[in-house]
């Protein structure tokens, strides 16, 4: 399915209409080269469009009927579409610079995290993977 058909199909299913605010949030994350964004910066992407608080609540609902993924990096987080948007894979986040870099999902990794899970009886059903490092140009200045 097309992402932005994927995206009306999830604020119905929520019972949300398709607010000015709520699209540009959409359009900017889908448009971001896979590039998770700051509050910060989705607040910049929304000026003259909504307030602050506003972009708060809408980011809050679109959370909450997964178009969002909140990503927990330290104490500080991003934002990206959900898996259903981009497909599933994990993140390395620079300390230095705060690039976030997508790790291509891997098949081998999956598997095992599920072997490592049912060893205790657990069944997953989501998970995040953020790994804090230092990127390829922060090591070679
Ligand atoms: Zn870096
Ligand atoms: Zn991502
Ligand atoms: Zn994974």
């Amino acid at each position: 399915m097309m992402a932005r058909q994927l995206y009306l199909q999830k604020l119905k299913a929520g019972g949300y209409s398709n607010t000015q605010v709520r699209r540009v949030l959409f359009e900017t994350l889908l448009n971001s080269g896979h590039q998770p964004k700051t509050m910060a910066q989705l607040i910049a992407a929304t000026e003259g469009v909504a307030d602050r608080a506003s972009v708060y609540r809408a980011v809050d609902i679109l959370q909450s009927i997964g178009i969002i993924n909140r990503l927990n990096i330290g104490w500080k987080y991003k934002l990206e579409l959900s898996d259903d948007f981009h497909g599933h894979h994990h993140h390395m986040n620079c300390g230095q610079c705060g690039k976030t870099i997508s790790a291509e999902d891997d098949k081998d990794f999956e598997a095992q995290l599920h072997r490592l899970a049912s060893t205790y009886g657990f069944t997953i059903t989501d998970h995040q993977l953020q790994i804090q490092g230092i990127c390829n140009s922060c090591k070679n200045i």
